[in-house]
């Protein structure tokens, strides 16, 4: 699992695919450039039915294990191996558990895989259109890059920070983790919960449902290695087409808690950074996200501590909206848990003038004076000089307006 989840990240860098270019019938550098806006083509939100489609191998890989589990833990180890064994006092609590783990780790399943994974939203393209060159954009380097639109040559539009563009779906998603084949999603600011829940419930299942039949696991081992005993175990209550189905059961929850475990370890520590799996590898500068504690940078995907942490559903009290993050060196951005919202990932309205100037100061939006100024000081081009001077250059001079270099 790791490995195809990592191939995936591999395929974030935006490199090697033509699909997204191929959407447009003209450069939409050229519609900027003679109408100071994007193209109507760039700015429609793209359609993730396709991504809904693709990749059904893998779910189906999943869903059956789920389904397979459910039924052979139920039906014959609480169902018959317990009663048979005089145990029958234990089905009540052990159903129970795992049943209950199990609803919570499909429910977290579905909701990874139905998620909007953080789309960019329509707020943020006003944003960028009502702004206009005044909006310091920069090319997406492999490193920190905290409080800078980044251009993605994909959708040919600016991105916020740590906004990363996913070949598999073709979009740019907020607070970019990974792709992962396991839910046929991207995972990120708007399902990123939902991910580390499925991995916490499903580990917690495999290991509650190996772990309780494990002795009875043994039992059927032998009988399926001994079989001209009949090849029956607890009284014959079990044939040995049972047999192998509940030896089969014991081998899915062990390989399957296993790797969810080894996953776990990987992912939950970066939770505890507020880091990604894209960012862990940046080493221009400490994390500039690091809240200075786990418990907050957890915060900063689960929200304000609450109930809602343990289900999964949006975090009720959301501290970031997934275009400004707050730096672990500032105050916190006026997300603050005391002001209640709507649990969505578009959690903040354009029109807010407390957010419009959140962005402003996040992105350095520089007023119409100073963004006249070029040379005298210092600073990030803006959207026309970057658009002016070709995409996807890569070195800066900041006293000099054509500072990209075309590819
Ligand atoms: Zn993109
Ligand atoms: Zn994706």
């Amino acid at each position: 699992m790791r490995l195809l989840e990592l191939r995936a990240v591999a395929e974030t860098s935006e490199v090697g695919s033509k699909r997204p270019a191929e959407r447009f019938d003209r450069s939409p550098i050229d519609n900027v450039a003679s109408t100071g806006s994007y193209p109507e083509q760039v700015q429609q939100l793209p359609d993730l039915g396709h991504m809904r489609t693709a990749n059904l191998f893998t779910m189906g890989i999943v869903l059956f294990a789920f389904i397979y589990e459910a039924i052979t833990y139920n039906a014959i180890f609480l169902g018959r191996i317990l009663p048979a064994a005089g145990r029958t006092v234990l089905a009540f609590p052990l159903g129970l558990l795992f049943n209950a783990t199990w609803f919570m780790a499909l429910w977290s399943y579905f909701q990874a895989h139905l998620s909007d994974p953080g789309r960019v939203p329509e707020q943020w393209r006003d944003f960028v259109r009502t702004v206009g060159e005044a909006l310091p954009v920069t090319p997406a380097k492999a490193e920190w890059q905290p409080g800078q639109a980044t251009f993605c040559k994909k959708c040919m539009s600016p991105r916020p920070e740590r906004a990363h563009h996913c070949l598999v779906c073709g979009l740019c998603v907020l607070r970019m983790d990974h792709h992962c084949p396991w839910i046929n999603n991207c995972v990120g600011f708007g399902n990123h919960k939902f991910f580390l829940l499925l991995g916490i419930y499903t580990s917690a299942a495999c290991c509650l449902a190996f772990l309780s039949a494990l002795p009875d696991l043994v039992v059927c081992v032998i009988a399926i290695l001994d079989r001209q005993n009949g090849a029956v175990c607890h009284e014959e209550v079990l044939g040995f087409g049972h047999v192998i189905a509940f030896f089969v059961f014991g081998a899915l929850a062990s390989t399957v808690g296993g790797l969810i475990v080894h996953m776990l370890t990987v992912h939950i520590p970066l939770a505890c950074r507020n880091s990604t799996s894209i960012e862990d590898c940046y080493e221009n500068m400490t994390n500039p996200f690091d809240q200075g504690s786990a418990w907050g940078n957890v915060s900063q995907i689960f929200g304000a501590y609450g109930p809602d942490w343990f289900f999964p559903v949006r975090p009720a009290r959301p501290l970031c909206d997934g275009i400004a993050f707050a730096s672990g060196d500032e105050e916190r951005l006026s997300l603050t848990a005391s002001r209640e919202r709507e649990p969505t990932t578009e959690v903040l309205s354009f029109e807010d003038t407390e957010t419009k100037q959140i962005w402003r100061t996040r992105y350095q939006v520089k007023s119409h004076g100073v963004a006249a100024v070029r040379g005298g000081e210092p600073g990030l081009p803006t959207l026309r000089d970057f658009l002016a001077c070709g995409v996807g250059g890569q070195r800066h001079n900041p006293l000099n307006v054509c500072e990209y270099k075309p590819s």
